[in-house]
């Protein structure tokens, strides 16, 4: 585990800070005149990117001129890695170049952050075991909880990018067509099952044209964010037979405003757990490619404090998101800078790590009680969730920044309310 690079910033040397020297996470704010800027969080600051490109303090080819991170992904891993050796350099106690770099230093309290790239292409998985076991119980029993092919596929489906949000954007419940096993016809109605899926997205920053292997998978991916994947259980539960989440899925997705790149998380790689079946070779891990970065859950009601609702870990999940992602390319399928791949739901194997809430309530059967007192086995109207993550190092943390959203009431449909 390596240490704390300590950094001339105000608060970049507090054990608690999400984003220390090690960080140097990338996102996109709100610029003085309004304009979005690429930028980096750095302690308790915000280092204006576009800024120090445009001064030709840089040099990225005008890349960080933007308010999107797409076209610094296009450049490659080796110019990832001379941003990354760069700004380490001018931000590290006793660096000569403090002085050009301080007057482009914005507080980060209040300040308005965007989406950090363009999604071109969302596709999301289902590959955390525990998640796949509890689902498979709650609608198969536990004989067949697992599909057969789980074990050997990555499983995922094809979902769409024109929804993903930043955090802080509030998801309106949706409409959809709902059908109780009971009931003799579907009704069409608001979602009276609106869930979360805890998640981590992998963030592909180097195109491929055909089948890519897993180390190589691996070298493409830019970095990651934390992922909820807003889900409408009612309208899944009727939808989905035999093609897979549809609407249930389209509302909304909310990642972090920070992307944590891979090289700051490159001491916190592990393994995925033991393979229960031995995998096909073009899915094997070469070496570790999964990463040990806690994660947590609140809910909190309307005007209400915050009661935290799951714990887990990244490291639960049984298929890395460079597996994912070769076993995407094996159609031939084209991937593009900006692909999203979220990771499946990462819930760990108690009732306290469960990374939904269908799981949680185990269906609405067993409803979770906060700390107000209040019950819950789906989101109410008002409620704002919260994911958070982080990987522990020596004396200091990497963090995402929260991933939040809060959830509106459905919006009347004209001559269907
Ligand atoms: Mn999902």
């Amino acid at each position: 585990m390596s240490d704390l690079i300590r950094s001339w910033v105000q608060g970049a040397n507090t054990p608690e800070t999400e984003f220390p020297l090690n960080n140097l996470p990338y996102g996109v704010f709100v610029a003085a005149d309004g304009a979005p800027h690429c930028g980096t969080a750095i302690g308790d600051m915000v280092l204006d990117l576009y800024a120090l490109e445009e001064a030709s303090v840089l040099g990225f080819a005008g890349s960080l001129q933007t308010g999107s991170w797409n076209a610094f992904m296009a450049l490659g891993p080796t110019e990832w890695a001379r941003l990354r050796q760069t700004l380490t350099e001018m931000l590290r106690e006793g660096s000569d170049t403090q002085a050009v770099v301080e007057p482009h230093l914005i507080p980060r309290a209040g300040l308005g952050l965007l989406m950090p790239f363009d999604v071109t292409e969302y596709t999301d998985f289902y590959a955390g075991k525990h998640h796949a076991m509890n689902v498979g119980t709650m609608f198969r029993g536990s004989e067949n909880a697992l599909p057969p092919n789980w074990l050997h596929i990555p499983i995922g489906y094809n979902g769409r990018a024109s929804s993903v949000v930043v955090a802080g954007t509030d998801v309106i419940r949706p409409y959809g067509q709902l059908k109780g096993p009971n009931d003799d016809a579907p009704r069409f109605g608001p979602s009276q099952r609106f869930d979360i899926e805890l998640e981590m997205g992998a963030i592909v920053g180097q195109p491929s044209t055909g089948p890519i292997s897993v180390a190589e998978a691996f070298e493409n991916i830019f970095g990651y964010v934390l992922l909820n994947d807003w889900s409408a259980r009612d309208i899944q539960a009727w939808e989905y037979q035999p093609l897979g989440p549809f609407q249930a899925k389209a509302t909304a997705t909310t990642i972090s405003p920070w992307i944590v790149t891979a090289a700051a998380l490159e001491p916190f790689r592990t393994s995925t757990p033991e393979r229960e079946k031995p995998l096909l070779d073009y899915l094997t891990e070469p070496g570790p490619m999964l990463y040990d970065i806690a994660l947590e859950v609140g809910l909190a009601p309307e005007g209400a404090a915050e009661t935290i609702i799951s714990r887990t870990n990244y490291k639960e999940m049984y298929y890395s998101s460079a597996q994912q992602l070769a076993h995407h390319t094996t159609s031939g399928c084209p991937m593009r800078v900006g692909d999203l791949l979220g990771s499946g739901t990462i819930s760990g194997p108690t009732r306290d790590s469960r990374g939904s809430l269908l799981e949680l309530s185990w269906g609405g059967k067993e409803p979770l009680t906060l700390d107000t007192g209040e019950t819950r086995s789906f989101i109410e109207d008002g409620d704002t969730l919260t994911l958070r993550g982080g990987a522990q190092g020596d004396g200091y943390r990497i963090g995402f920044g929260d991933c939040f959203g809060t959830l509106l009431p459905a919006q009347l449909v004209a001559g269907l309310g």
